[in-house]
């Protein structure tokens, strides 16, 4: 791959997402990497034509008719579309949202961006740190698909939880009681009892990042894919 352009597009983030693309890509521009700094909808028009990479944070509101379009026109216009950080990705905390506030009380539904367009790559996290990201682009760049692999695969996924690990982990009987789950979480959300995961469920804000980091579960989502 020769030069590639990066667009960031923000549909809604709480901007942790965006701090820590800014942080990723400002140390990987220059290396074939052209990075254009965050763009919210209103500025689509100001976007170069052609680009290879949309790298969209935030999830998408439901409610929003031009938020939606606007979504589909990214997906046109971009080769590879990457949806950054847990709401994006997998609707994350603002799938809590309910509506009712100013100033736009009717925006009520959110969902990760693979409700309305395909994504080909997911990286969840609430924010994934600059690393992953640094990491990410440079298996891009290289054509390393084997490493995209695990990426790919959670872009099927339209949802990805503690509960989800609990489930397909824990409940199985596959867990090694490794801990990285307990490390991960953002909110503490996973203690680890008699070596065994417990959820606190009104703490987890379904990020995903449990089920990623968990070796176990993360061999299942490239085994089964979406449907892990
Ligand atoms: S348990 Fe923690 S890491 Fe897992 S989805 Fe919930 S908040 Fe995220
Ligand atoms: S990361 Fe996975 S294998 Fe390790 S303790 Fe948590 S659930 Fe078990």
């Amino acid at each position: 791959m020769g030069e590639v352009k990066v667009v960031h597009i923000d549909i809604g983030s709480c901007e942790g997402c965006g701090v820590s693309a800014l942080r990723a890509l400002a140390s990987v521009k220059g290396k074939g990497i052209v990075y254009y700094t965050p763009y919210l909808l209103k500025q689509l028009h100001e976007i170069p034509k052609e680009f290879d990479i949309a790298l969209v944070t935030g999830a998408v509101c439901m409610n929003d008719e031009k938020v939606i379009s606007r979504l589909k026109e990214i997906r046109e216009n971009a080769r590879i579309v990457i949806a950054f950080g847990s709401c994006s990705a997998v609707g994350g905390i603002l799938r809590f949202a309910r509506g009712g506030q100013e100033p736009r009380p009717e925006h009520r539904t959110f969902l990760p961006i693979n409700s309305v367009i395909k994504v080909d790559y997911s990286i969840p996290g609430c924010p994934p740190p600059p690393p992953v990201l640094q990491s990410f682009m440079r298996f891009l760049t290289s054509g390393n698909e084997e490493r995209l692999k695990l990426f790919r695969a959670i872009a099927e996924k339209r949802k990805l939880s503690g509960f989800d690990l609990i489930d397909d982990v824990v409940l199985t009987g596959i867990c090694i009681g490794c801990g990285a789950c307990e490390i991960s979480c953002p909110t503490k959300a996973i203690r680890l009892v008699d070596g065994r995961p417990d959820l606190i469920p009104e703490k987890c804000i379904r990020c995903g990042t449990c089920y990623v980091r968990c070796p176990r579960a993360s061999q299942l989502l490239l085994v089964r894919g979406g449907s892990a």
